[in-house]
C-alpha cells in the first residue's frame, strides 16, 4: 500500500449487525443478505464468508457476475439475482443454480425451455410492482401474469416479492403497499396458488414495518451498520472505516487561496494539510468546503474543493500534525465520529451512494474487533 488510503472492514461488527437483525426478525423469518455491488463496497467475498459463518444461506446480488463469484468461492446455498436479466443469458441460471427475478413472460418462456432441455426445474421469484414503478407488472395485472407463469412446468414459483420506494418517509403509502401485497397473496391463495416465500422488506421495511416481514426479509444497508433513518431502533455498529495519511503540510499566508476555483481563502496564517483522498476514490466532490476529518482525535474542516486525488484541510494554528499522520475520513476516534450518514448528508446524497462508490482500488483490510462502546451484555434492541 504505497498510496496511503485504505478501508478497514470490521467483520465482528458485521457479525453483530447480522445477529441483531436475526434477533429482531425472529428465527422463523428467512434472511436474504443483500451483498450487491461488492457488499455495498465492503468486499463481496470476505463479507459473504463472514455471514456464511453466521448461518446465512441466502444471498441477494445485482448481477450474474457477483453470483458466479459466490459460487466460485464454494457457496452452495441460495442466490437470488435482484434484477431483470436479459433473456439471452438464461443459461447462467441453470449452469450456476441461481434464482432469477422474473418480471416478464419472454424471459420465463426462454428459461422454461432451457430448463426443460436440461430436465431441470428452476426456482424463481416473481416481482410485482406495488408502487416502486420499476420492475414487474403492476399488482392489478399480476394475477393473470402469475397464472400464465403457472403454465411453465419447468419453473418452480417459489417466491413472490415487491419493493418499497418510501419506507423511510411515507408510512401511509408503505402501509398501502403492504396491504396491496397482502391482498394479492390472499387472492392467489383463493385460486390455490401459494408461494413458499413472500417478501418485501429492505432495511427500512425491516425496522419500521414488522407487518412487512412476512416470512422473508432482504436487509442490505443495516448489515453494514449504516442507518437508513435517524430514529433507528436497532443498535448497529459501522463496519467500514476509511483512513488516509497526510502527505504534505504547509503554512499558508492570510488571504492566500486553497485549491481549484480558489473557493477557500485562508483567514489567518496557518497550516494546511494535504491528504491522499479525492473524488476519484469515491470521496464526493460535493464535500468541497463541507466535510470534516479527524486527525489525532481532533476535527478539521476540508478547505477548498475536493480534487481528483487530494483534499486539503485547514489545520489553523495546529502545529502537531505532520506528514505521514493518520487521518480518519469515515470512522471514530476517542471523542469524535464521522459516519457514512454524515458524509451523505453533507454531500446531499444517500449513504448507499457513498459506500457503493468507494473505489475498488482502495485496499480493504479485514479486521475483527469488538466495538469498545458496546458493553458486554448490552441489549441489542432498545
Ligand atoms: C438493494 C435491495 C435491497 C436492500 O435494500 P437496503 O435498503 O439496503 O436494505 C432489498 N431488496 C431489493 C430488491 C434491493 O434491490
Amino acid at each position: 500500500m504505497i498510496r496511503p488510503l485504505w478501508a478497514e472492514i470490521n467483520l465482528k461488527a458485521l457479525r453483530d449487525n447480522y445477529q441483531a437483525i436475526r434477533l429482531y426478525v425472529g428465527e422463523k423469518t428467512r434472511i436474504i443478505a443483500v451483498v450487491k455491488q461488492s457488499a455495498y463496497g465492503h468486499g463481496l467475498i470476505p463479507v459473504s464468508r463472514e455471514l456464511r459463518s453466521q448461518g446465512v444461506d441466502f444471498f441477494g446480488v445485482a448481477s450474474i457476475e457477483e453470483a458466479i463469484s459466490l459460487r466460485e468461492d464454494g457457496f452452495k446455498g441460495d442466490i437470488i439475482v435482484l434484477t431483470s436479466i436479459l433473456e439471452e443469458f438464461v443459461s447462467y441460471f441453470l449452469e450456476y443454480d441461481l434464482i432469477p427475478t422474473v418480471v416478464d413472460l419472454g424471459f420465463a418462456k426462454k428459461l422454461n425451455k432451457e430448463a426443460r432441455s436440461k430436465n431441470k426445474r428452476v426456482p424463481i421469484h416473481v416481482k410485482i410492482d406495488t408502487g416502486m414503478g420499476r420492475l414487474g407488472p403492476g399488482y392489478q395485472q399480476a394475477h393473470l401474469f402469475i397464472k400464465e407463469l403457472m403454465n411453465f412446468k419447468n419453473l418452480n414459483l417459489e417466491g413472490i416479492y415487491t419493493h418499497f420506494p418510501v419506507a423511510d418517509t411515507d408510512t401511509v403509502f408503505t402501509n398501502f403497499q403492504i396491504e396491496a401485497f397482502n391482498q394479492f397473496i390472499c387472492s392467489l391463495n383463493e385460486d390455490n396458488i401459494s408461494f413458499k416465500y413472500c417478501h418485501c422488506a429492505n432495511s427500512m421495511g425491516i425496522i419500521n414495518y414488522p407487518n412487512a416481514h412476512f416470512n422473508m426479509v432482504r436487509p442490505g444497508l443495516i448489515l453494514y451498520g449504516i442507518k437508513p433513518c435517524l430514529n433507528c431502533d436497532l443498535i448497529l455498529d459501522p463496519v467500514l472505516t476509511l483512513k488516509a495519511k497526510v502527505v504534505f503540510v504547509k503554512k499558508n499566508k492570510q488571504g492566500s487561496s486553497v485549491g481549484y476555483g480558489r473557493t477557500f481563502l485562508v483567514s489567518e496564517e496557518g497550516n494546511i494539510a494535504t491528504i491522499a483522498v479525492g473524488y476519484a476514490d469515491g470521496y464526493p466532490w460535493a464535500l468541497s468546503n463541507r466535510s470534516k476529518v479527524i486527525i489525532k482525535d481532533k476535527l478539521f474542516n476540508v478547505a477548498g474543493r475536493v480534487c481528483m486525488d487530494h483534499i486539503m484541510v485547514d489545520l489553523k494554528d495546529d502545529n502537531d500534525v505532520k506528514q505521514g499522520q493518520e487521518v480518519i475520513l469515515i470512522g471514530k476516534s476517542k471523542n469524535h465520529q464521522i459516519t457514512v450518514e454524515d458524509l451523505a448528508q453533507e454531500s446531499r446524497t444517500i449513504p448507499y451512494e457513498i459506500v457503493s462508490r468507494l473505489s475498488s482500488k482502495i485496499p480493504r483490510i479485514y479486521k475483527y474487533f469488538k466495538v469498545e462502546t458496546k458493553q458486554e451484555g448490552q441489549q441489542v434492541i432498545r
